[in-house]
């Protein structure tokens, strides 16, 4: 089974972070500076769903009262403005707007902005004292549809950039599989259970207990359900500690078996920062794409048609 994807992601953003100056306060954010040429590897589809509301840009802030985005699209909460407006017929019209558009394109996964009491999904505010009524009123839609989420202010680290795109990347590519046997689950488990493994130990071994456990008996059913319990792992960080181990264990493997050499990786103990595990990181992952060998900690090598 090939560990290639080719097709170009297609990613949401909030659009404050894409560099339009659409906050309230009329400032925004170019975050896909820090991605430099890596930018061209995706499509990007920004919106807004405060201006998409029609509240304009300078506007009044706003914020959710009597519960979160989700109570809100239970009707048991409202959006109301500083002076106190409800503008939460606006605000339903926008963000559905928004969420139709991005529908329409088929977004993969969507980039947002957190502490947004319309985009924000672990908190509404960004007062430090307070997490506000998370999440917000369109980060409750995107969770409601299991949309695979990216907070924007982590493009700022090229470790956890690259963390979140690789598995990204895996995340796709395993959705993408239509598994209609066993053999195939299992040649997609072998590729993903490393990496899997490194996010989290305890829910790869009730994955590995029942690939062990498959018999003619084995469903469809049981697969699909277990493709997804794997997705639901990709969703999740990882941890520098955890990257810096796998990525020694991943490597020490290429060396022994492919003679693949990097002088700069170091064993998980060296202190470093993070900028010089992104860059040893990125180092053995080059090598052995060039070298065609399987590099478990990202294990799918994303070549986006231009
Ligand atoms: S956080 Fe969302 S709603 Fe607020 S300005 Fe940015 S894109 Fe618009």
């Amino acid at each position: 089974m090939e560990n290639i994807f080719e097709e170009k992601i297609n990613l949401g953003i909030s659009a404050c972070m894409y560099g339009a100056k659409v906050r309230y306060n009329g400032k925004g954010n170019d975050i896909l500076g820090y991605l430099k040429r890596e930018k061209g590897d995706f499509f990007w589809t920004p919106v807004c769903p405060e201006v998409m509301s029609g509240l304009g840009v300078p506007r009044t802030a706003i914020r959710l009262v009597g519960g979160n985005g989700f109570d809100f699209w239970k009707g048991d909460s409202q959006v109301k403005n500083r002076a106190g407006k409800n503008v939460s017929g606006m605000i339903k019209a926008g963000t559905l707007s928004c969420f139709e558009t991005l529908k329409r394109v088929d977004i993969d996964a969507f980039i947002y902005m957190e502490g947004s009491p319309t985009c924000g999904i672990h908190r509404t505010t960004l007062r430090k004292e307070s997490l506000g009524k998370p999440p917000g009123v369109f980060g409750a839609l995107l969770l409601k549809e299991q949309i695979f989420l990216i907070p924007a202010l982590d493009l700022q680290s090229p470790l956890r950039w690259w963390d979140w795109k690789r598995r990204l990347v895996a995340f796709i590519w395993l959705k993408r599989k239509d598994i209609e046997s066993s053999s195939e689950f299992i040649q997609c488990w072998d590729i993903l259970k490393v990496l899997s493994q490194e996010i989290d130990e305890e829910n790869t071994k009730k994955i590995d207990d029942r690939v062990k456990a498959f018999s003619d008996e084995t469903t469809l059913e049981e697969l699909k359900k277990m493709q997804i319990d794997i997705l639901d792992i990709l969703r999740t960080p990882s941890s520098t500690e955890k990257i810096k181990k796998w990525l020694w264990k991943n490597y020490i493997f290429l060396k022994d078996t492919y003679n693949l050499e990097v002088e700069k990786v170091c064993d998980p103990e060296y202190l470093r920062g993070v900028t010089h595990v992104a860059s040893e990181i990125l180092e053995v992952e080059l090598k052995a794409r060039k070298m065609k060998k399987l590099f478990r900690s990202s294990p799918i090598n994303y070549i986006p048609k231009r």
